[in-house]
């Protein structure tokens, strides 16, 4: 997802590289998915795992859920990724971005009845999911077939959003393998410029690290942990989570280390526009304003910065281009209050939707939302 671009195109030949001198130094599983990189993730991937790079890793993709019209799409979409992968197995094989909505959808399609017939002629190995919804609905999931492993996303920010340390836990005790994404939030909590008063607390610690190393030694300390995804794009980062591996055991952070990184979890909380946990309780909204997500992206712009990158990923996300095609924009609010008794936080949830609308829409949202169509080959539903 991540790969170094040159002219707004992977720089193929770093790239490779850059796959190649990881898989030399003990990287062992390597995830990408369909839209990455406007669809050139995976045939850049089939190409740097040629000259016996292939049976050296787990090669993990992912069945684009949202573009699932029918039963067939599937195997249709499988037997491309195989081809642009340039393999015969896909060894860990996911549905992409499930929430219960897309869960459903997929399920009456006959996804499971897919995924038995794809792991029985072999082209799949392990059958799992990638999960971006609420807690309730990944349970759900995991009960719903026999999945070998899951896919959440899980740092020290996001203990209580969407699977959280509760989803972890539960996978686990289900005997799941757990794939950890965003183990430093897109890369935000590794910047190397921290808010200063982030920057403060990590200045404390006995033990010097980059804000990156805390981030992923925090998540390897869980023991339900089995891959951290940690994004790379550049050959310093290759080296830098390589070191943080060797050290991060389970358990291997001291009591000082953890609360040190919860001390700056809560300062990264108290940037925080919105108390909003993500829990859901005020869905469904009559207008369909998917609530939590907005929330989501507006303290992701206040906390970390970055407002064009953000705005963009609002503008998508809001769209239901992902799921179901119904768009959940903070604009659709017609303040109708029925959201407000349903809130554990007591948060005001039509006043800050004004502000999200106020600060993220405005009249370049459709332009924002045409290019990221256009970069994510998705086609307005
Ligand atoms: S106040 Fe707005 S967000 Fe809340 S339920 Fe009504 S329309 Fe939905
Ligand atoms: S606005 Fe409140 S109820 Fe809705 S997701 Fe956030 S914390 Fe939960």
């Amino acid at each position: 997802m991540r790969l170094p671009v040159k002219d707004a195109k992977i720089d193929e030949k770093r790239a490779i590289g850059q796959i190649r001198y990881a898989i030399d130094r003990g990287v062992n599983y390597v995830d990408t998915a369909w839209p990455y990189h406007s669809g050139e993730s995976e045939p850049l991937l089939g190409k740097a795992l040629k000259d016996g790079y292939r049976d050296r890793v787990k090669v993990a993709t992912k069945l684009p859920s949202w573009m699932i019209k029918t039963r067939e799409d599937m195997d249709r979409y499988l037997d491309a990724q195989l081809e642009r992968l340039g393999t015969d197995r896909i060894d860990y094989y996911l549905l992409h971005a499930l929430n219960g909505t897309s869960w459903d959808i997929l399920d009456g399609f006959g996804v499971r009845d897919f995924l038995d017939r794809a792991r029985e002629d072999g082209r799949i190995v392990n059958a799992g999911f990638s999960f971006h919804g609420l807690g309730d609905d990944f349970k759900r999931i995991v009960d719903a077939y026999p999945w070998v492993f899951c896919q959440i996303q899980y740092n020290y920010l996001d203990q209580k959003y969407q699977a959280g340390t509760e989803g972890l836990k539960y996978a686990a005790s289900k005997n799941l393998g757990v794939i950890v994404m965003e183990p430093l939030r897109g890369g935000n909590l590794g910047l190397p410029e921290q808010p200063p008063a982030v920057q403060t607390i990590w200045n404390e610690a006995k033990t010097k690290r980059t804000p990156a190393e805390w981030g992923l030694r925090w998540v390897w300390n869980h023991p339900e942990v089995t891959v951290v995804l940690s994004g790379m794009n550049d050959e310093s980062h290759i080296d830098e989570n390589l070191y943080s591996a060797d050290a991060a055991f389970a358990g291997s952070l001291t009591e000082a280390d953890i609360s040190l990184v919860e001390r700056v979890s809560l300062k990264y909380r108290e940037l925080m526009k919105v108390g909003c946990t993500g829990c859901g309780y005020c869905m469904p909204c009559p207008s369909e304003v998917m609530i939590p997500i907005c929330f989501e992206e507006y303290n992701r712009m206040h906390m970390f910065g970055d407002n064009e990158a953000v705005k963009f990923r609002y503008a998508l996300r809001m769209s239901g281009d992902l799921v179901d095609g119904r768009p959940g924009y903070a604009s659709q609010c017609v303040q109708c209050g029925e959201c407000l008794d349903k809130c554990p936080q007591q948060i005001p949830i039509p006043e800050f939707l004004a502000q999200v609308t106020d600060e993220m829409e405005g009249p370049e949202l459709q332009k924002r939302l045409t290019i990221a169509r256009q970069v994510m080959k998705i086609e307005a539903k």
